[in-house]
């Protein structure tokens, strides 16, 4: 028996797609006819080997990554890229440039300090983070080793629209929140990152999309963890990985190949953020949206009421129709609406019509 689902706007873990729920249920305790669940099979057989293996072509076909880079499916979350990143792409005597747009770059900025030189190049923490910085207003240091951003800002409901400009090439980025939420450039990074909680799978895996010049970069005398270009040359299994999480990221590509790809899934998303967008500007100022119209995301939409007794209240009237996840991150207050891929259009058209239909009873 299935209990009934809620309408899940979590920030991360967050909603995943029913149907790849079901075919994880269904291989728990047999992947397949093979008689083995899918977290008892060894990552060094062949069952195994097809399936990350598939993940990575799918992968690869729906961001349109080209050959030159890596696909790796690595542990530690975003949280070890923020590391990572520093430990074997600053070299001694180099700076390496951060945009810092939210909670999490600044998070990526403490860690980069620890390895090297660090340049912010540019901030919006003077609005609380309720924007992304103008091009004008971001100065590169003379030669970045790299140039690090947060594509969407999970706290505060920015997103990029496009990638900084002016560092082609160098560009670094911290996705875990808009990954595959659409079609990205890759030829403009030398390296991706992304956590897959939010709109790839389960926690504990994130995925690393790495030009393969860069490999030359890693120094033998980092920890073995730690070095990419060893994860590379192992294809993901020097170590054991997160087998149940790559699993479920491959159902999940699988899936969003069979939703028609990066086009559609990202008219999709913006069709839902829109609904609810709409419902903040046509609420007479009920509604006050954090981000700046032109820094919005897609992926979460935060948003203040007249006072916190509202904001509360909210929530909880949001609960009994059966909407959860919508309390805001406490740097920012009130609400947020993660509405990832998984996100099915219905409960953004029962949260929009709550929003309305709330602001008319409290207004
Ligand atoms: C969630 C999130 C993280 C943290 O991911 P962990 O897997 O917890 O390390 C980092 N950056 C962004 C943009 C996020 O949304």
């Amino acid at each position: 028996m299935t209990t009934a689902r809620l309408h899940n706007f979590n920030a991360g873990p967050a909603v995943l797609p029913v149907p790849v729920l079901e075919e994880a249920r269904d291989n728990m305790l047999s992947l397949g006819k093979s008689g083995i669940g899918i977290m008892e099979h060894t990552h060094r057989g062949k069952d195994f080997e097809a399936l990350i293996q598939t993940a990575e072509k799918d992968c690869r076909e729906l961001l349109a990554i080209p050959d030159q880079y890596q696909v790796l499916f690595l542990q530690g979350g975003a949280t070890l890229q923020f590391s990572m990143v520093p430990m074997n792409l600053l070299g001694s005597g180099q700076v390496a440039d951060y945009i810092v747009t939210g909670g999490w770059s600044e998070k990526a900025v403490k860690e980069a300090k620890k390895v090297g030189e660090v340049h912010i190049a540019g901030s919006s923490k003077e609005s609380n983070f309720d924007r992304i910085p103008k091009m004008d207003q971001i100065k590169y240091s003379a030669n970045p080793a790299y140039v690090h951003f947060t594509s969407n800002n999970t706290l505060y409901g920015t997103e990029w629209s496009t990638e900084p400009t002016g560092a082609d090439g160098l560009l670094v980025c911290d996705a875990s929140s808009d990954i595959m939420g659409r079609a990205l450039p890759v030829k403009k990074y030398g390296l991706i990152y992304a956590g897959a909680q939010k709109n790839l799978g389960p926690s504990g895996v994130v995925l690393v999309i790495m030009r393969e010049d860069w490999l030359a970069r890693s120094k033998d005398t980092l920890p073995t963890y730690c070095n990419y270009a060893i994860h590379a040359k192992e294809k993901s299994l020097y170590n054991t990985p997160n087998t149940w999480g790559i699993y479920i990221m491959y159902l999940v590509f699988r899936w969003m190949k069979q939703q028609g790809g990066m086009a559609v899934i990202e008219k999709h998303n913006r069709d839902k953020a829109g609904l609810i967008y709409n419902a903040i500007d046509s609420s007479k100022g009920f509604y006050r949206g954090h981000a700046q119209p032109d820094s919005r995301s897609l992926m979460n939409i935060t948003f203040r009421l007249p006072s916190e007794e509202l904001e509360n209240k909210f929530a909880e009237e949001a609960k009994k129709a059966g909407m959860v996840g919508l309390k805001g991150h406490r740097s920012v207050g009130g609400m947020r609406a993660s509405t990832y891929n998984a996100l099915p259009r219905q409960a953004c058209d029962v949260l929009a019509a709550f929003m309305k239909d709330f602001a008319s009873r409290n207004g």
